[in-house]
């Protein structure tokens, strides 16, 4: 006779395998299908292949898209709880800045073993090499391989994850299978992504970090900041502090290049007042040696061309005019974003299946009963800093509390 499955769950990442483990160890028959010949491919490049699974300050203002749902999950999956439930499967981990949570190891394979071990040893049925490819919803859930074989099972978890980073499982079928069973879709567009900008001359500067404050948007009401770390590269902007507001950006690229600033100096409020001073003190210098010891040199020869300062002019001579634009450029170098990198280089999608049409407390869809969805799939994404991961462990918490209560 067929086997029916008390679940199935369509992909074995982050979230799958996490609700896979907790419905298993709950006695549920469990079937996890993966469309890759390995489980948890992203789990394992995540963090640069170190897996910052967490954040110990994790909270809902991390999350864009649908906050409200990440607030609903969060407070059941706090940051504690998932701490322990790791602790529990024997990882151990280490805090770095700013509440960043790592395996101890430094390796991810310590996330992404510890829960395909926990799920074998629970029972938990893996199949690698089988990408589902239609679902029905009909007295139970009928999950079509590519292969033709045909699954069964009362319960169905789509945790496909977003179309980001292809190279290893991203893909659109997620909001495929879901857009079949009823659910709408929010345009995916790419998030801590690098951005592609129209000002030839960074390329100047490629392979130079920086602590900036990168301003997206500025003086618009859709402004979003970042403080952190800048990579230019010969194509824009790079690194975490570009990365962070690459999502707002992405949201309205449809409608043209979008402006962005990098602040130089983020712990100076006031430029104006800086430079004033630093003139006191070395006012006897031309602009390379003045801005020696306060900006990369690189920085500061373009900084010198695109101000149009004279090369041999003496700091202490720039008139006001000149100091005002200075000030003006160190406080928000402008630059325009004309595209995001391509998927290949995105870490997470923005958007996803519309999270109006799930049940907060259960994961549950409202237009397939029966059906849960999880993680990056949904739409809502999140800082970089471990938010992502805990986003996917969190939602899927919540879903195998649903699917096991009965
Ligand atoms: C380079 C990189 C670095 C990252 N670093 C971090 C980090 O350090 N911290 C952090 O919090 N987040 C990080 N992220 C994001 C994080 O990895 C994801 O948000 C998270 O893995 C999403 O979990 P998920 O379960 O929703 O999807 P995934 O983990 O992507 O899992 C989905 C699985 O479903 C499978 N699948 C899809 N469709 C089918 C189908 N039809 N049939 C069968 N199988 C299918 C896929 O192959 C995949 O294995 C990073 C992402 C990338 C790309």
């Amino acid at each position: 006779m067929e086997q029916i499955y008390d679940i199935a769950i369509v992909g074995a990442g982050a979230s799958g395998m996490m609700c896979a483990l907790l419905c298993t160890r709950a006695g549920r028959r469990v079937i996890v299908l993966e469309k890759e010949p390995q489980v948890g491919r992203k789990i394992l490049v995540s963090g640069n292949g170190r897996c910052n699974l967490t954040n110990a300050f994790v909270s809902a203002g991390d999350y864009r898209g649908t906050p409200d749902i990440a607030a609903a999950v969060l407070e059941e999956f706090p940051f504690q709880k998932c701490l322990q439930l790791f602790h529990g499967l024997g990882v151990l981990t280490i805090e770095e800045n700013d509440g960043r949570i790592f395996p101890q190891s430094g390796k991810s394979t310590a996330v992404c073993e510890a829960l395909r071990l926990a799920c074998q040893e629970a029972g938990a049925t893996f199949r690698v090499n089988s990408e589902t490819v239609k679902i029905q919803a009909k007295k139970q859930f009928i999950l079509t391989q590519k292969d033709g074989e045909k699954i069964s099972a009362n319960r169905c978890v789509l945790a496909c994850g977003s179309c980001a980073y292809p190279q290893v499982g991203g893909t659109q079928a997620g909001y495929e299978l879901a857009k079949s069973l009823g659910h709408h879709i929010i345009e995916p567009t790419q998030a801590l992504c690098a951005l592609n900008v129209r000002e030839k001359a960074v390329a100047r500067l490629q392979g130079i970090r920086a602590q900036v404050r990168m301003i997206a948007l500025p003086d618009t009401p859709a402004e979003v900041q970042s403080v952190g770390e800048i990579l230019f590269t010969n194509y824009g902007l790079s690194g975490p502090a570009a990365l962070s507001v690459s999502g707002a950006i992405g949201k309205v690229l449809a409608q043209g290049p979008v402006a962005v600033q990098v602040d130089l100096l983020p712990d100076v409020d006031d430029k104006m007042i800086f430079l004033q001073n630093r003139i006191r003190l070395f006012g006897s210098r031309t602009p390379k040696a003045f801005f020696a010891g306060m900006l990369h040199e690189n920085i500061a020869n373009l900084l010198i061309d695109f101000a149009g300062l004279r090369k041999n002019e003496l700091v202490q001579n720039w008139t006001e005019n000149t100091l005002q634009t200075v000030a003006k450029i160190l406080g928000g170098w402008p630059f325009t974003v004309t595209s995001l990198r391509p998927w290949m280089e995105a870490m997470v999608a923005a958007g996803g299946v519309n999270c109006a049409e799930i049940n907060y407390n259960t994961m549950e869809s409202s237009c397939c009963p029966g059906l849960y969805i999880l993680g990056e799939l949904l739409n809502v994404d999140g800082r970089s800093g471990g938010f992502n991961l805990h986003f996917a462990w969190a939602s899927a918490y919540v879903a195998a509390q649903a699917l096991t209560e009965e």
